[in-house]
């Protein structure tokens, strides 16, 4: 498999590489081309900022509806701890 150290990495294996689509084996080997090429370091770091700029937009959008119903709770637990004290 180190045979991978010795070429650039294809548009595809930066984005399986991003994406954690490798074998441990594979992934060694990548890490080692990866610190001896700033070109594909690059091209990584462009795919994982995609990457997790497409996350970070799914994960705000699936966390709209808890924050929303958050606002009611401060209000309960309020009541809920003056119940107790009185
Ligand atoms: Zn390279």
């Amino acid at each position: 498999m180190h045979d991978i150290g010795n070429r650039h990495m294809n548009p595809e294996e930066v984005e399986r590489y991003s994406l954690e689509d490798f074998s441990d084996e594979e992934t060694t080997s990548f890490d080692e081309h990866l610190l001896l090429c700033e070109r594909c370091r690059m091209d990584v770091e462009s795919s994982d900022a995609y990457l997790s700029a497409m996350r970070g937009a799914a994960s705000q959008i699936r966390q709209t509806p808890p924050r929303v119903r958050l606002r009611r709770a401060p209000a309960l637990k309020t009541t809920a701890a003056g119940n107790r004290l009185a």
